[in-house]
């Protein structure tokens, strides 16, 4: 079995590699190395199932060989990249999605593609079950990754219902662990460097607005799980544990034993108030649900930062 993970450099993209690489999987993996960061993959780039292919996947994508299934994870991720790449965002999410719906279709691979929570936007209903359209602003500066992914969604379905593809969705909520960039923009890496670094940390708003933090591990088994014998409908995988940033900085304030103080910061532009996602149907057709609470997800982060933290 050949798999290709599309955005392999990246945070999730990586663990996603190792993962199937244990699994057993012939892996091909393919970044163009705009966010994502080829440390990631140091450790596999020897491995005789391995091979790595620099590519920006808005173009053609040319593979050789067969193809089992596609996973396309290219895509920034974080809100700072998205707002500083919009174009790159919008075009890995419309262009970047067809180009690999077209290789999994010819390849005769099942696809899956990775949405995010950010479809449902600034939520009006809570927690999100899938059912939820979503209250998102399309002109807004987060429209570029929100609509990117939800065409995205809709060209998957596309090509389930008019090619019968074999389709996936995962929306992926809030994601930290090992791997994620210090410079990320998110809050989690943001708020582990700044406590390690001895600087404030910088709670953006009020600090009373929430997210749900699901440790990479869990996620990535969520998502083995969807791959392997999900539905085609879309399905949400994160951790329906909810914090409000407050909560998550003083968290990680006595984590790291840091005299850091807290500063507030401006709210970025339609930054949801709430967020928490409804993993009822994962719990049904996947038997899963996440095993990681937040302390110990923390502290196997902070090590890792600690780790590559001059
Ligand atoms: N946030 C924050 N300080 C930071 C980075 C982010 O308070 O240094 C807040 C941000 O405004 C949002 C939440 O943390 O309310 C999660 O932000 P993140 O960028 O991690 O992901 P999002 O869930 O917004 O996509």
């Amino acid at each position: 079995m050949r798999v290709l993970v599309t955005g392999a450099a990246g945070f999730l993209g990586s663990h996603l590699v190792d993962r199937f690489l244990a699994l057993g999987y012939q892996v091909l993996g393919m970044d163009n190395l705009i966010t994502g960061n080829p440390d990631n993959l140091a450790h596999v780039m020897r491995h005789p199932a391995f091979r790595f292919q620099r590519q920006d996947v808005t173009a053609y994508i040319e593979v050789e060989g067969a193809l089992d299934g596609v996973l396309h994870f290219a895509s920034p991720a974080s809100p700072v990249d998205y707002l500083e790449l919009p174009i790159q965002t919008l075009k890995v999410g419309a262009l970047g999605t067809h180009k690999a719906l077209g290789l999994a279709l010819a390849k005769g691979a099942r696809f899956l593609l990775a949405s995010t929570s950010e479809v449902y936007g600034d939520p009006l209903v809570h927690p999100q079950p899938e059912s939820y359209w979503g209250n998102v602003n399309p002109v807004g500066p987060r429209g570029v990754y929100d609509e990117a992914k939800r065409f995205a969604e809709a060209i998957t379905m596309a090509y389930h219902r008019s090619h019968q593809l074999d389709t996936r969705i995962v929306r992926i909520f809030n994601t930290y662990g090992p791997r994620m960039r210090p410079n990320d923009g998110r809050v989690v890496s943001n708020f582990i460097v700044q406590a390690l670094r001895g600087e404030p940390l910088t709670i953006y708003g009020d600090g009373s607005q929430t997210r749900s933090f699901c440790y990479v591990d869990d996620l990535v088994e969520g998502i083995v799980r969807l791959y392997e014998r999900g539905t085609s409908e879309p399905t949400n995988i994160g951790n329906p544990h909810e914090f409000t940033v407050r909560q998550l900085a003083e968290q990680i304030l006595a984590l790291t034993a840091s005299r850091s103080s807290v500063v507030e910061r401006p709210l970025p532009v339609d930054d949801p108030q709430v967020r928490q996602p409804d993993i009822t149907y994962a719990r049904k057709t996947l038997g899963w649900e996440p095993t990681v609470e937040l302390d110990e997800g923390l502290r196997k982060t902070i090590e890792y930062f600690r780790g590559i933290i001059p």
